[in-house]
């Protein structure tokens, strides 16, 4: 069977809810791939055990650093909880990051509850 990858990036607005998400679905994660931006991925992997690959922090090009996977076909699934209240530093690779899912049909989800329905897909086609 088929190990699907995903990568997980929260503005630290999100990050929370990022930790919430990945403790509620702690279980089925582990046996996907994960990558995320390092303090997301780190605060990931402290949570529940699970190894992540950690990339750069976002500010430091850890979403280019996910763009650049996705454009190589290695993702199956970006989640991004993005603040969407507040503009961040690096906005540009922000939406650089989002046009490319765009450009590669890769899901691309920017809230929880999208974020839960792709999570839910993968499980499934994953066979979890
Ligand atoms: P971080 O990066 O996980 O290292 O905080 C996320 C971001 O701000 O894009």
């Amino acid at each position: 069977m088929k190990k699907y990858t995903i990568a997980m990036v929260a503005h630290d607005a999100k990050k929370e809810a990022m930790v919430e998400l990945a403790k509620k679905n702690k279980e089925k994660l582990s046996k996907l791939n994960l990558v995320a931006t390092k303090t997301t991925g780190q605060l990931i992997w402290d949570n529940t055990g699970i190894p992540v690959t950690l990339l750069q922090s976002g500010p430091m090009g850890g979403d280019q650093q996910v763009g650049a996977m996705v454009a190589e076909g290695k993702l199956d699934a970006v989640i991004f909880l993005r603040d969407p209240l507040f503009a961040q530093p690096h906005e540009p690779d922000i939406s650089a990051l989002m046009r490319v899912c765009d450009v590669h049909n890769t899901a691309l989800a920017t809230n929880l509850a999208t974020a839960e329905s792709v999570l839910n897909l993968l499980f499934e086609k994953a066979g979890l």
